[in-house]
Protein backbone atom coordinates (compact mmCIF):
# COMPACT_ATOMS: atom_id res chain seq x y z
CA UNK A 1 0.00 0.00 0.00
CA UNK A 2 1.35 3.26 -1.19
CA UNK A 3 1.43 5.78 1.62
CA UNK A 4 -0.09 9.60 0.88
CA UNK A 5 3.69 10.69 -0.04
CA UNK A 6 4.56 8.09 -2.36
CA UNK A 7 1.59 8.66 -4.59
CA UNK A 8 2.00 12.02 -4.76
CA UNK A 9 6.32 11.91 -5.80
CA UNK A 10 4.82 8.80 -8.25
CA UNK A 11 1.91 11.23 -9.74
CA UNK A 12 4.66 13.59 -10.13
CA UNK A 13 7.13 11.56 -11.97
CA UNK A 14 4.62 10.32 -14.20
CA UNK A 15 4.88 6.50 -12.99
CA UNK A 16 2.19 3.98 -14.40
CA UNK A 17 1.70 0.53 -13.39
CA UNK A 18 3.21 -1.93 -12.54
CA UNK A 19 5.72 0.71 -11.36
CA UNK A 20 5.20 2.63 -7.52
CA UNK A 21 7.03 4.60 -5.52
CA UNK A 22 7.93 2.44 -2.40
CA UNK A 23 9.74 4.45 -0.04
CA UNK A 24 10.74 7.92 0.39
CA UNK A 25 13.80 8.89 2.08
CA UNK A 26 14.48 12.92 2.82
CA UNK A 27 18.26 13.27 4.23
CA UNK A 28 17.67 17.30 5.48
CA UNK A 29 21.67 17.51 6.77
CA UNK A 30 22.94 16.24 3.04
CA UNK A 31 19.77 17.81 1.25
CA UNK A 32 19.28 15.47 -0.45
CA UNK A 33 16.04 13.05 -1.39
CA UNK A 34 15.84 9.33 -1.98
CA UNK A 35 13.31 8.19 -4.32
CA UNK A 36 13.11 4.05 -3.69
CA UNK A 37 10.90 2.61 -7.29
CA UNK A 38 9.31 -0.85 -7.79
CA UNK A 39 7.03 -2.45 -9.98
CA UNK A 40 3.93 -4.97 -8.65
CA UNK A 41 4.72 -8.44 -9.51
CA UNK A 42 3.74 -9.87 -12.24
CA UNK A 43 4.48 -6.50 -13.61
CA UNK A 44 5.59 -6.83 -17.52
CA UNK A 45 7.61 -4.19 -19.49
CA UNK A 46 8.43 -3.35 -23.16
CA UNK A 47 11.63 -4.58 -24.49
CA UNK A 48 14.42 -1.65 -24.33
CA UNK A 49 15.87 -3.01 -28.49
CA UNK A 50 12.34 -3.10 -30.05
CA UNK A 51 9.36 -2.15 -27.73
CA UNK A 52 7.30 -5.14 -27.93
CA UNK A 53 4.90 -4.18 -24.89
CA UNK A 54 4.25 -6.84 -21.95
CA UNK A 55 7.81 -8.93 -21.54
CA UNK A 56 7.97 -10.36 -18.27
CA UNK A 57 10.73 -9.53 -16.28
CA UNK A 58 13.76 -12.23 -16.49
CA UNK A 59 15.93 -10.77 -13.73
CA UNK A 60 16.38 -7.19 -11.34
CA UNK A 61 19.53 -5.08 -10.79
CA UNK A 62 19.06 -2.02 -8.95
CA UNK A 63 20.24 1.23 -10.58
CA UNK A 64 20.06 4.57 -9.62
CA UNK A 65 19.28 7.74 -11.69
CA UNK A 66 20.48 11.30 -10.63
CA UNK A 67 16.44 13.65 -11.25
CA UNK A 68 15.93 16.90 -11.43
CA UNK A 69 16.41 19.16 -7.75
CA UNK A 70 13.36 19.40 -5.67
CA UNK A 71 13.39 22.69 -3.76
CA UNK A 72 17.44 22.67 -2.62
CA UNK A 73 17.29 19.02 -2.44
CA UNK A 74 19.76 16.54 -4.86
CA UNK A 75 17.25 14.52 -6.14
CA UNK A 76 18.21 10.24 -6.54
CA UNK A 77 15.79 7.49 -8.32
CA UNK A 78 16.60 4.05 -7.12
CA UNK A 79 14.71 1.00 -8.78
CA UNK A 80 15.27 -2.85 -9.54
CA UNK A 81 15.92 -2.54 -13.23
CA UNK A 82 14.56 -5.66 -15.06
CA UNK A 83 15.79 -7.50 -18.14
CA UNK A 84 12.56 -9.05 -20.06
CA UNK A 85 12.76 -12.07 -21.94
CA UNK A 86 11.51 -10.61 -25.28
CA UNK A 87 10.29 -13.24 -27.71
CA UNK A 88 12.45 -11.35 -30.62
CA UNK A 89 15.35 -10.03 -29.13
CA UNK A 90 16.17 -12.90 -26.47
CA UNK A 91 17.06 -11.27 -22.99
CA UNK A 92 17.05 -7.44 -22.98
CA UNK A 93 17.13 -4.60 -20.98
CA UNK A 94 13.36 -3.11 -20.48
CA UNK A 95 12.59 0.51 -21.51
CA UNK A 96 12.09 2.50 -18.91
CA UNK A 97 9.56 5.20 -18.16
CA UNK A 98 12.20 7.33 -16.84
CA UNK A 99 15.68 6.99 -18.58
CA UNK A 100 17.27 5.99 -21.06
CA UNK A 101 19.09 2.68 -21.88
CA UNK A 102 22.35 2.91 -19.71
CA UNK A 103 21.76 6.49 -18.41
CA UNK A 104 22.18 7.61 -14.88
CA UNK A 105 20.56 10.34 -15.36
CA UNK A 106 16.17 10.42 -15.80
CA UNK A 107 15.22 11.97 -18.94
CA UNK A 108 13.52 15.43 -17.47
CA UNK A 109 17.68 16.01 -15.98
CA UNK A 110 18.92 15.34 -19.44
CA UNK A 111 16.92 17.76 -20.69
CA UNK A 112 17.77 20.32 -18.20
CA UNK A 113 21.81 19.66 -19.00
CA UNK A 114 21.04 19.67 -22.97
CA UNK A 115 18.92 23.38 -21.99
CA UNK A 116 21.66 24.53 -19.34
CA UNK A 117 24.74 23.84 -22.37
CA UNK A 118 22.55 25.92 -24.94
CA UNK A 119 22.99 28.76 -22.59
CA UNK A 120 26.39 28.39 -21.22
CA UNK A 121 29.96 26.55 -21.32
CA UNK A 122 30.31 22.72 -20.27
CA UNK A 123 32.41 23.90 -17.35
CA UNK A 124 29.62 26.46 -16.16
CA UNK A 125 26.88 23.55 -16.22
CA UNK A 126 29.58 21.52 -14.96
CA UNK A 127 29.71 23.80 -11.92
CA UNK A 128 26.26 24.56 -11.63
CA UNK A 129 25.19 20.64 -11.37
CA UNK A 130 28.24 19.20 -9.79
CA UNK A 131 28.53 16.91 -12.62
CA UNK A 132 31.50 16.24 -14.70
CA UNK A 133 31.94 18.29 -17.86
CA UNK A 134 32.96 15.56 -19.53
CA UNK A 135 29.99 13.12 -18.76
CA UNK A 136 27.70 16.42 -19.46
CA UNK A 137 29.44 16.86 -22.88
CA UNK A 138 28.56 12.85 -24.06
CA UNK A 139 25.21 14.00 -22.72
CA UNK A 140 24.93 16.77 -25.07
CA UNK A 141 26.65 15.33 -28.09
CA UNK A 142 24.46 12.09 -28.06
CA UNK A 143 20.97 14.38 -28.06
CA UNK A 144 22.42 16.43 -30.82
CA UNK A 145 23.56 13.27 -32.90
CA UNK A 146 19.99 11.75 -31.84
CA UNK A 147 17.78 14.56 -31.96
CA UNK A 148 15.89 13.09 -29.20
CA UNK A 149 12.30 14.37 -29.67
CA UNK A 150 11.99 13.31 -26.23
CA UNK A 151 14.39 16.51 -24.81
CA UNK A 152 12.47 20.02 -25.76
CA UNK A 153 14.40 22.30 -25.03
CA UNK A 154 11.26 25.45 -24.74
CA UNK A 155 9.42 22.77 -22.29
CA UNK A 156 12.37 23.25 -19.58
CA UNK A 157 13.01 26.84 -20.56
CA UNK A 158 10.87 27.55 -17.06
CA UNK A 159 13.49 25.74 -14.82
CA UNK A 160 16.77 26.78 -16.52
CA UNK A 161 15.70 30.68 -16.50
CA UNK A 162 16.63 30.04 -12.48
CA UNK A 163 20.21 28.13 -13.28
CA UNK A 164 20.88 31.33 -16.05
CA UNK A 165 24.50 33.05 -15.27
CA UNK A 166 22.43 36.61 -14.97
CA UNK A 167 20.09 34.93 -12.30
CA UNK A 168 22.86 34.54 -9.60
CA UNK A 169 21.49 31.32 -8.22
CA UNK A 170 23.28 28.17 -8.43
CA UNK A 171 21.91 24.42 -8.14
CA UNK A 172 23.98 23.92 -5.12
ZN1 LIG B 1 12.64 -7.07 -28.23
Amino acid sequence: MESPLSSLFARALGLESPWYVDRVEFDDEASRLDLHLDFMVGGTFACGVCGRPECKAYDTTIRHWRHLHFFEHEVFLHAPAPRTRCPSCGIRRAALPWARSRSRFTVPFEALIVGLADRMSLREASRALGEHDTRLGRIVRLHAETANAAVNVDEVAPLLDRFGPASGSSLL
